[in-house]
């Protein structure tokens, strides 16, 4: 393609995505797409002469929007969001264009010291202390591997990279029975084992791991001649919203040796609200926290902060460099801005992350993301009190910032018959398309997500959610159906 031609079809494309954004309302939220669809319309083989441009993108306006989940949609109401706010969205589209590999300082002068001036601004914005520094990953998961294999060779001083685990005493890792399948996922993939990772019961309103649960695992562990490692904390865990008391458990933890990531994926995003930070409270002493600017703050996927309060112990983790070079190294890289995050992350090869955070924060203000926060929070808890106002509604969890739980419990409906009425309904409400929402188990109980989050969601978006709940919940049942 000519560079001419490109700027054609980057006006195209930008005119595109606005039109698109605007216009999502039209659109059902959830694809109404069967399995197979798309690929019955995509030619078998690849094509050997090029096709005109004009055609490839017919082709795309025919094929992909109308089979695609819009995650942009002001009435996605499921899972987490994704937000992908139109400065951020700017940002990626340069980033692409520059397209460099920013794995070194040297390679990348302006990400790279961006990355360092943006992950200090979140830091301050989400209230953490002057002595974590952060880095950008690509996602929560990798973060939370990272900070895993931290609490490997941390208890292991550093064997584990070096002799593997074969002769090595057994790690224990702690979490809560609510935390997120990354965390699984991370203790398979650094060797600790699934059985070595404790899953600890929960109690309270807040779901919290109960602390004498852990003091009790740590101690029999201990005794067992295991060797507690880490424990990893939920704040506002994807179920429900579970969080954990950071503040007590870290000080357990510390007292035992034991190394403490924080993930608040979704939630930390939160805490650039004063009024929110309570759900954070002691997080300034856990060893490392991460949070997700590409849920809730505006920043497209992806986009993971990860804070560490010793990037050195990471840097021995990770950082492939002679072991008498890196004290020194890492001041002078900092001192200088001359990081090299390649040796912070898994991966070699680094996207240019830190632009959409500077084209984000700096078009909304942290003002102006904190309305958007404040306003979903506002408006999913009004949502929350209409539907509790209805006799024949059930809140099954709380708010925790903008997500609850319910469920519609008609008169003598119990048990698998309610589990089975529930996931009707919630198939019924995604079929109409206005809504989008998801399901989770709470106790054992299948019931209905609601979280608000979407950067172009207004109140009206949410009080739709509620007509189009109670409508589908007094609709009289489908014949077929039930
Ligand atoms: C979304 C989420 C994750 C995973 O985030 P990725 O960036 O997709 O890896 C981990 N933990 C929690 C609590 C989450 O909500």
């Amino acid at each position: 393609m000519e560079w001419s031609a490109f700027k054609k079809w980057g006006e195209w494309a930008a005119g595109w995505i606005a039109e698109y954004r605007t216009t999502l309302r039209e659109r059902p939220v959830r694809a109404p797409s069967q399995p197979g669809e798309v690929l019955a319309q995509l030619p078998t083989a690849p094509p050997e002469k090029a096709d005109a441009f004009e055609t490839i993108i017919a082709d795309f306006e025919r094929i992909v929007p109308g089979a695609m989940t819009h995650w942009q949609h002001p009435r996605f109401f499921a899972y987490f969001p994704a937000n992908a706010a139109a400065p951020s969205v700017l940002a990626e589209m340069l980033v692409s264009g520059v397209a460099a590999q920013c794995m070194l300082w040297q390679t990348s002068p302006a990400a790279t010291e961006l990355e360092t001036r943006m992950l200090d601004w979140l830091r301050q914005a989400v209230g953490l202390p002057a002595d974590f520094t952060g880095v950008i990953q690509d996602s929560a998961s990798s973060a939370t591997l990272a900070a895993v294999l931290c609490m490997r060779e941390k208890a292991l001083e550093g064997r584990g990279n070096r002799e593997g685990l074969a002769a090595q005493t057994p790690l224990r890792v702690y979490c809560s029975s609510e935390a997120h399948s990354s965390i699984d996922r991370a203790i398979w993939i650094a060797g600790i084992g699934d059985n070595n990772l404790v899953r600890l019961p929960t109690a309270g309103a807040r779901r919290g791991i109960d602390a004498e649960a852990l003091r009790r695992a740590i101690e029999r562990d201990q005794v067992k001649g295991m060797k507690p490692a880490g424990l990893i904390l939920n704040v506002g865990g994807t179920s429900s919203g579970a969080c954990d008391d950071i503040a007590e458990l870290t000080r357990l933890a510390h007292a035992h040796g034991l190394y403490v990531h924080v993930d608040a994926a979704w939630a930390g995003a939160a805490m650039i609200c004063d009024e929110f930070t309570e759900l954070c409270r002691g997080v300034d002493e856990a060893d490392s926290m991460v949070f997700n600017p590409h849920k809730w703050l505006g920043a497209q996927f992806d986009c993971s902060a990860h804070f560490i309060r010793d990037p050195e112990l990471l840097l021995r983790t990770l950082a492939i460099r002679p072991e008498y070079l890196k004290t020194r190294h890492l001041e002078a890289q900092v001192a200088s801005g001359a990081v090299d995050y390649s040796e912070w992350s898994i991966p070699l090869g680094r996207r240019f992350r830190a632009l959409k955070l500077w084209f984000l924060i700096r078009a909304y203000g942290l003002d102006g993301l904190r309305r958007v926060i404040r306003n979903h929070v506002a408006w999913s808890v009004e949502l929350c009190e209409m539907l509790r106002r209805r006799a024949d509604f059930e809140i099954v969890t709380e708010p925790v910032l903008s997500l609850f739980t319910f469920r519609h419990r008609p008169d003598g409906v119990t048990g698998a018959e309610l589990d089975a009425h529930t996931l009707r309904l919630l198939n019924a409400i995604n079929d109409d398309g206005r809504i989008y929402l998801t399901q989770t188990k709470a106790d054992g109980a299948l019931v209905i997500r609601f979280q608000a989050g979407s950067f172009d969601c207004a109140r009206e978006d949410v009080m739709l959610a509620f007509d189009v709940i109670t409508e589908l919940a007094d609709a009289p049942p489908e014949g077929g159906r039930e």
